[in-house]
């Protein structure tokens, strides 16, 4: 299937890394222009630089997005090195543990580094994907609707990316704008790799969550999520707007007889 991204402008926020990181190849592979709106630079597949096919359609931002003024100067950047937008893929965003006892300060520093970034970064880039009819795609996670414990922030961050996303699939709507959110539950990525590093037996931990998740027991891979987040982004989805895409093999919302450990199968026999 031909997406029809060659010559399209992408912001990708967070893209040096993990989910962020599969967007962005996924996104130069099939022909469009990328900038990536990270703290760090990426170190993979010559995106640092080494690959000179890449310095005509890669640009990488610098700055931690908790200071907005980096989402304005992204949008000036994108628009003065490749002088349109199309798609806009909000994505960063950390799981920080703010949680009910953390206090109103590390609350609000969590929706910092969650929530508002995703705002602003709209906010900038509105006007230029109104003019280009373009697309939003946001990643949230299946936090905001199970609950996860210890982590009020983000939670609340994550409940406001799919607000947001309606919201703004209607206020866009009109321009023709689409806006639609995928969700994450269980993807193996950096981040997910020093959260289990920090538990005391990390393969363990990492072999009882796979256990839960129906389809494959098996994390979600970073190319399953790209490839929607790359499909959404594409005219392939040009009638999809509003809508909030669990990539998560079956995790968030199957039978819970799927998903206990040694639960059973659609025959009623014990899974393995
Ligand atoms: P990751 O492996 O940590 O990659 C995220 C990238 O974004 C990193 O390069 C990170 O830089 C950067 N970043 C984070 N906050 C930033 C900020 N304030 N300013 C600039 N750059 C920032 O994370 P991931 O697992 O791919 O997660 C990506 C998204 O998926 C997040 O929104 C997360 O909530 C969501 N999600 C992931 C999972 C999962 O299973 N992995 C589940 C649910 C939701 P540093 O390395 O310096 O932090």
């Amino acid at each position: 299937m031909n997406l029809d991204l060659q010559g399209k402008v992408a912001i990708v926020t967070g893209g040096s890394k993990g989910i962020g990181l599969g967007i962005v190849q996924m996104l130069l592979a099939e022909g469009a222009c990328v900038v990536n709106v990270d703290r760090s630079p990426a170190d993979a597949c010559g995106l640092d630089g080494s690959d000179p096919a890449l310095q005509t359609n890669y640009l990488f931002v610098h700055g931690d997005l908790t200071d907005v003024s980096v989402c304005e100067t992204a949008v000036v950047r994108t628009l003065e090195t490749f002088g349109k937008i199309d798609i806009l893929v909000n994505n960063a965003g950390v799981n920080d543990g703010a949680g009910l006892d953390a206090g109103l300060a590390a609350f609000v520093q969590s929706l910092q580094r969650n929530l508002i970034h995703y705002y602003a970064m709209a906010h900038y880039a509105a006007e230029h994907l109104r003019r280009s009819r373009g697309c939003i795609v946001n990643i949230g996670s299946k936090v905001c609707e199970t609950g996860q414990g210890g982590t009020s922030g983000y939670a609340a961050s994550k409940g406001g990316i799919n607000g947001l996303t309606r919201e703004w699939a209607v206020e866009l709507a009109p321009a023709g704008v689409r806006v639609n959110a995928v969700l994450p539950a269980e993807t193996w990525t950096p981040l997910y790799e020093r959260c289990l590093a920090a538990m005391p037996d990390p393969q363990a931990a990492r072999a009882a969550i796979e256990k839960l998740i129906p389809l494959g027991r098996r994390f979600t891979t970073i190319e399953e999520l790209a490839s929607m987040v790359v499909f959404l982004a594409s005219a392939r989805s040009s009638h999809t707007t509003g809508q909030i895409i669990y990539v998560d093999g079956g995790y968030t919302h199957l039978d819970r007889k799927c998903t206990v450990d040694g639960g059973v199968s659609e025959f009623g026999a014990a899974t393995t």
